[in-house]
Formats: C-alpha cells, sequence, structure tokens
C-alpha cells in the first residue's frame, strides 16, 4: 500500500496533465450511500426500480411521487467534502491537478474548491422552471411545502440532473473529452464503471491510469497502478507522501 501511494504521488508529479474522474465512492466518505457498493440503495427491496423512479417518463407522469423519492434518496444538504474531495482541490490549486470529471450531483467538489469540475449527470443544485426557465437553489426544492416545487410564473420546477432516458449535457461532454485529451495521466476513483455513456470516457483514455476503488472494476486489468482502498484515506495519504516529496 505505502509503495503504491508514493508511486502516485510521484505519478501525480511528473504528469504533463492530470485528470480525475470519478464516481458516486467519491462521496461514501461524505455520508451519501452509492447505488451499487453494499448499503447502495439498488438492494433495497423496493417495487419500483431507482431506475424507473429516475426517469424522465416518470418524473412527467408522477411528479409528485418522483420529487418523494428524490428528496428522501438523492439530496444530502448536511454533507461536507471529505478528504478526496479537499485534495484534489488543493492538487488543481498547485496545478497537479487540471479537472475533475463526475459522475456526482452532490456538488461537494466545488464545495471542497475545485473550480475546473465537468458534472457529466448534472447538479441537485441547479433547477429550472420548465415553462420559463428561471433558476432556482436546492434550498427552493428542500424548503418548499408542496409535494411539487412551482415556479413563481406556476411552471413546475426540475432539477437539473440528467435522469434516466435523457441525454448528457453536450458542452460538459466535449470540456470533460477536452481534459482527457489534455492529461497524460488519468486517476479513477469510486466508480463502479458501470454506468454509460460516461463510463466509456475513462475506457477511451489511452494515457496512464491509476484505479483507486473499494472494489474490482472491468478495467482494472488496464490500469498503470491500482488501489483497492477508501479513497478519501489514499487520497489523504498521497497528498501526505507530495508534501514529503517535496521537502
Ligand atoms: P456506483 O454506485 O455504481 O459505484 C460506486 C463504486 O465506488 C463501487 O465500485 C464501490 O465499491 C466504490 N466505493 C464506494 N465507496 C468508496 C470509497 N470510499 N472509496 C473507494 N471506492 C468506493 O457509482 P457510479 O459508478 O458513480 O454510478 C452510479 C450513478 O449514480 C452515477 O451515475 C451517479 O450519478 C449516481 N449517484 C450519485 C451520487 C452522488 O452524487 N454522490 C450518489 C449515488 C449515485
Amino acid at each position: 500500500m505505502n509503495q503504491n501511494i508514493e508511486r502516485l504521488a510521484a505519478m501525480l508529479r511528473s504528469a504533463k496533465g492530470c485528470v480525475f474522474f470519478g464516481g458516486a465512492g467519491v462521496s461514501t466518505e461524505s455520508g451519501i450511500p452509492d447505488f451499487r457498493g453494499a448499503e447502495g440503495l439498488y438492494i433495497e427491496k423496493r417495487s419500483i426500480p431507482p431506475e424507473t423512479l429516475l426517469s424522465h417518463s416518470f418524473f412527467m407522469a408522477e411528479t409528485a411521487l418522483f420529487y418523494d423519492y428524490y428528496r428522501k434518496h438523492l439530496l444530502f444538504p448536511g454533507a461536507r467534502p471529505n478528504l478526496a474531495h479537499r485534495s484534489l482541490a488543493a492538487w488543481e490549486d498547485q496545478g497537479l491537478v487540471q479537472a475533475v470529471i463526475t459522475q456526482n450531483i452532490d456538488g461537494l467538489h466545488q464545495m471542497a474548491g475545485s473550480r475546473q469540475v465537468h458534472e457529466l449527470h448534472g447538479s441537485i443544485h441547479r433547477n429550472r422552471c420548465m415553462h420559463c426557465h428561471a433558476f432556482y437553489p436546492l434550498e427552493k426544492i428542500l424548503d418548499d411545502s408542496e409535494a411539487v416545487p412551482h415556479c413563481s410564473c406556476g411552471g413546475i420546477i426540475k432539477p437539473e440532473v440528467v435522469l434516466y432516458e435523457e441525454p448528457l449535457p453536450a458542452d460538459t461532454i466535449s470540456a470533460a473529452l477536452e481534459s482527457i485529451e489534455n492529461s497524460e495521466l488519468m486517476i479513477i476513483g469510486g466508480t463502479s464503471l458501470r454506468v454509460y455513456p460516461a463510463a466509456g470516457f475513462a475506457r477511451g483514455f489511452r494515457g496512464k491510469l491509476a484505479i483507486i476503488n473499494k472494489s474490482p472494476t472491468d478495467l482494472d486489468s488496464r490500469a498503470d497502478l491500482l488501489i483497492q482502498g477508501a479513497i478519501g484515506e489514499v487520497l489523504g495519504e498521497v497528498a501526505a507522501a507530495l508534501d514529503r516529496q517535496a521537502h
């Protein structure tokens, strides 16, 4: 483990351009459950599967039920960035990491201070009226006493979160692909790499690849460095190793 930490620190220092690609596992140490780990939502016995509850057609047909599920299972307003988010933000400041590509919708990378964050699946922090497109922050969804939050114009408010059946935002895809093309190193962490098309981004990468995940991923055999562990702990140790190497 220690050797791998030192190796990742050295890879980070020597790479011309590094991009981090992450998923739900990056936020589990902040108290937000992932979908596929041991405590994931998929193992809860539900008559309507999450893929249906979180689909565009379900939102349109059963908006109140959607919001009930969404508020209970996807919103964690008390969650704060962990060592993984904070290390990545510090490395952006230090010029070691150029961008974070995330499948998460929780906004914790920005809360930690990262600026170049490509949110492939949108964000719970951005909400818009479907009629007049007025913007609403997360608080509107949290504090609204109605089952379905409405705009002052009367339109229904929809989170800017990519639901099943919806395409990924084109401008975010181009920005994410550009940051991948400009990177010699990709660190993948906290993702099962099973959700497409997002996972395809990582598969197309041809540079040096480091994977940090609690459970095996389909890309493990392609990785130059593989660390099985909790990403907050691991990145925290890499940050300490970088400090040591600098002194
Ligand atoms: P996933 O749930 O499919 O996989 C998470 C992976 O992270 C698993 O392989 C698990 O073993 C690993 N993991 C869990 N905790 C970890 C830790 N502390 N350190 C290292 N690895 C850890 O997640 P995914 O691949 O991102 O796909 C799920 C989809 O659900 C995404 O599209 C995402 O948008 C959405 N989602 C987002 C959030 C969030 O915003 N925080 C939470 C749940 C789901």
